[in-house]
């Protein structure tokens, strides 16, 4: 299957749902520019109006027409006649002792996706997620256990940020000092099996008039959907992050499916000739750190080889174990050897520090339930990972 067909096979309709919920009326969040202009024309607005429309929604994040006062009276309440603009719910807000924060939301179709804000001192990364579950089955990742998966579309991605902003206080966007500076697509879901509406949800987070978060603080990190990265690079031209996470195709094969499909030689091809790639804009490869699997000096070399005469960082992510995971966490001292390893050899290898486990707010381990899994549970599990598998075989 092709990475558009593997998008349309298992993207559900959304719009219905929320029609319903907003009683009939059309929800203005996620349309382009362009589309915002055909709705104004449609209900016999000028074509200006999407301008304004455009500041209010995404720079000042106003909800209700009823604030938009640049927008005469009748004009406004002819908008709230037809239109909305629409939040998924929050239906849980979780603050970590660490000052990470995680909100479940709850999409109009009863589906749910999280997002994750992860403030640091000089910046705050919003995690985004890009599908309800993910197809894909990576032996490691919960998010491959669920068994419903559904695209998000452009306004449920955009909301994510929105959502965040509303909760942060951050309408209208502060020019500089961003609670939300950065944001990393690294939430559930492959994004890259999902690009049409992750590419138009992010060109409006990057709009300069709106949310004007700049490709250059943005990052999607694909599995490996080589396809769809050349296009990901010349239209976005945003920071791309591989999850890598094994060294030899026989490995990779295991943990992270997907490899059969596009294994590691058209996986390197495809990240050496990433559009706009230089010594100042490097792929971050994701490298997932899994006890006695993966985490060798041997491997540690291979890394080192494999990314040769690619502009590289190395990101390192201790394993965060979830119920009945089938790996366990490297141990320090071996993170610490394959991190020194890769150092030597000229790479920038920061660990990710864990941040957020009292919420468990990891990205890759999104919407687990902090249950201890029976032995029926664990066969359900491993009855869904094959199916799965089984699909993107097929
Ligand atoms: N589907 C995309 C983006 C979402 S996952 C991708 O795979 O790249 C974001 C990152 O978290 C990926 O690098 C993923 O491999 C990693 N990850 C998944 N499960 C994890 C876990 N249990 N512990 C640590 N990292 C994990
Ligand atoms: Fe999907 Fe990424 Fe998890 Fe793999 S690691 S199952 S691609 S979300």
């Amino acid at each position: 299957m092709s990475a558009s067909n593997h998008a349309a096979a298992f993207a559900l309709p959304a719009t219905d749902a929320l029609s319903s919920s907003l009683g009939g009326r059309k929800n203005l969040v996620g349309l382009s520019r362009d589309e915002l202009e055909a709705e104004m024309l449609s209900v016999g607005l000028e074509k200006f109006r999407a301008r304004q429309l455009w500041h209010w929604i995404y720079h000042r994040g106003a909800t209700d027409f009823a604030v938009m006062t640049t927008l005469a009276k009748p004009v406004r309440e002819k908008l709230a006649e037809s239109y909305a603009v629409a939040r998924p719910t929050i239906v849980r807000d979780l603050k970590s002792v660490d000052g990470t924060r995680k909100w479940l939301l709850r999409m109009p179709d009863g589906q749910e996706v999280e997002s994750v804000h992860i403030p640091e001192e000089d910046r705050g990364t919003l995690c985004v997620s890009s599908q309800v579950g993910c197809t894909l089955t990576c032996r490691f990742c919960h998010t491959g256990t669920q068994r419903l998966v559904r695209n998000l579309d452009a306004s449920e991605i955009v909301a994510q940020v929105m959502l965040a902003r509303d909760a942060l206080g951050e309408w209208p966007a502060p020019p500089d000092g961003r609670m939300i500076s950065n944001i990393v697509m690294m939430g559930m879901g492959e994004p890259l099996f999902n690009y049409e509406n992750v590419a138009k949800a992010l060109k409006i987070v990057m709009d300069g008039d709106g949310i004007s978060i700049s490709k250059r603080r943005i990052t999607l990190s694909t599995s490996g959907v080589v396809p769809a990265m050349k296009r990901c690079g010349e239209e976005l031209n945003v920071n791309l992050a591989v999850s890598l996470h094994a060294v030899t195709d026989e490995l990779r094969d295991i943990i992270m499916p997907i490899n059969r499909k596009y294994p590691l030689k058209e996986l390197m091809d495809a990240c050496r000739t990433y559009p706009g790639l230089n010594n100042a804009r490097r792929i971050t490869f994701e490298y997932v750190m899994l006890k006695g699997v993966n985490d060798s000096p041997a491997d540690a070399r291979a890394l080192v080889k494999l990314l040769e005469g690619i502009p590289s960082k190395i990101n390192l992510i201790p394993f965060n174990p979830w119920p009945g995971a089938p790996y366990e966490r490297s141990t320090d001292r071996a993170i610490q050897v394959f991190g020194d390893i890769v150092n030597n050899a000229g790479y920038a290898s920061p660990v990710r520090t864990t941040r957020g486990e009292d919420i468990m707010a990891a990205c890759g381990q999104l919407k687990s339930a902090s249950v201890r899994l029976s032995a029926a549970d664990r066969a359900a599990i491993e009855k869904v990972l094959a199916e799965k598998d089984a699909a993107l075989a097929g």
